[in-house]
C-alpha cells in the first residue's frame, strides 16, 4: 500500500503534492544521506541507532541537520501514526538542498528532508529457507561507512545478482569479502563468527551491531576481521544481515553450497535470539 502522508521539506503533505526541485543536489549529484528504519507492530526497532548513524553521515558530509534527534523522532512518530503503519519501514532522506548545478556547494544551502513509510511484512520465507547469492566486485568509493544516496555500484551489483536468480550480491575487493550490496555478511567457522571490521570499506549495519551484541550474550566468539572468498566457500555457515531481511541464511554462493547448503545451527540460534528482541 502506498504511503498516504509524507513529510517533505517543511511539513506533512500528500505524496502527490510534493514538488522536487530539479536542481536539488540529491537529485543531480546523489548529494545526500538516508536511513531505513523498521516498524514492527506499530513500534520502531533500533530507531536511536539509526538516527545516530544518520547524524554521523550528515556530519561526515557537512550537511546540516534541520532538526534535533528528538524533533526527528517526534516527526517520525507522527508519520507512523498518520499512516496507521503497523508493519513496514520508514525511509528518511536528507539532501544538501537545491542550488545552481555546479559541483562545489555553498555552506548556506537549505537541506531538504523527505520521510515516508512503506507497508511490508517480515521476509519469513527468506528467513526460514535461506537465500542464494552471487559474488560481485566491490567497485564503490572508499567511504562506504557513510550511508549516502550514491548507490549506483550497489544497484548494479544487486541487479546482476537478481538477474542470475539470486537474492543479494556479495561484494569483494580482490580476494577480500567486504559486505553485500544492501547488507552485511558473516561467516561461521568452527562455531566462531567472522565479519569485516567496521571501517571505511563497509556500512556499519545496525543489524550487524545487534548480532555482535547477541553473540556476546550467547558467548559465541566473534572475530571482526576481513575474510577471503576462499574462506567464504570453506565456511560452515554464512548469513547476511540488514534491516529488511534481518538474518538471511546463505545457502549457495555462485551456485556452490555453503556448508550443507541449508541454514545452519549457529545462524538459527542467532535468528531465534534476534526475533526475541522484536517489538510485540
Ligand atoms: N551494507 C549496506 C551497503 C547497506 O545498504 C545496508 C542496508 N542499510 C547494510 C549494510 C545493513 O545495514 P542495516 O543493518 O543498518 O540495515
Amino acid at each position: 500500500m502506498k504511503c498516504l502522508v509524507i513529510y517533505y521539506k517543511n511539513g506533512f503533505m500528500e505524496r502527490e503534492n510534493a514538488k522536487v526541485d530539479i536542481e536539488d543536489r540529491g537529485y543531480q549529484f546523489g548529494d545526500g544521506i538516508y536511513e531505513v528504519v523498521r516498524v514492527y507492530n506499530g513500534k520502531f526497532f533500533t530507531l536511536d541507532e539509526h538516527l545516530a548513524r544518520f547524524v554521523r553521515s550528515a556530519t561526515e558530509l557537512h550537511i546540516k541537520l534541520p532538526f534535533t534527534v528528538e524533533a526527528l523522532t517526534n516527526l517520525l512518530e507522527q508519520l507512523v501514526e498518520k499512516n496507521e503503519l503497523i508493519n513496514g519501514y520508514v525511509y528518511i532522506q536528507l539532501t544538501r538542498g537545491a542550488a545552481d548545478r555546479i559541483h562545489n556547494y555553498a555552506d548556506n544551502l537549505e537541506p531538504v528532508l523527505t520521510m515516508y513509510s512503506t507497508v511490508r511484512e517480515r521476509a519469513l520465507s527468506d528467513i526460514e529457507n535461506g537465500v542464494d547469492v552471487y559474488l560481485h566486485e566491490d567497485i564503490r568509493w572508499l567511504r562506504c561507512d557513510i550511508k549516502s544516496l550514491n548507490l549506483l555500484p550497489n544497484t548494479l551489483a544487486n541487479t546482476a545478482a537478481k538477474n542470475k536468480g539470486g537474492h543479494e550480491a556479495i561484494l569483494h575487493r580482490g580476494e577480500i569479502v567486504t559486505e553485500a550490496s544492501a547488507s552485511n555478511i558473516f561467516i561461521v567457522k568452527n562455531n566462531e563468527l567472522v565479519t569485516h571490521p567496521a571501517n571505511n570499506l563497509i556500512l556499519n549495519g545496525i543489524t550487524r551491531g545487534k548480532i555482535l551484541q547477541i553473540a556476546e550474550d550467547l558467548k559465541i566468539p566473534v572475530k571482526e576481521e576481513a575474510f577471503t572468498i576462499e574462506e567464504l566457500f570453506a565456511a560452515d555457515e554464512a548469513f547476511i544481515t540488514n534491516t529488511g531481511v534481518e538474518i538471511g541464511p546463505i545457502n549457495h554462493v555462485d551456485d556452490k553450497a555453503i556448508g550443507t547448503g541449508k541454514p545452519g545451527p549457529v545462524t538459527r540460534k542467532l535468528q531465534k535470539a534476534f526475533e526475541a528482541l522484536l517489538p510485540s
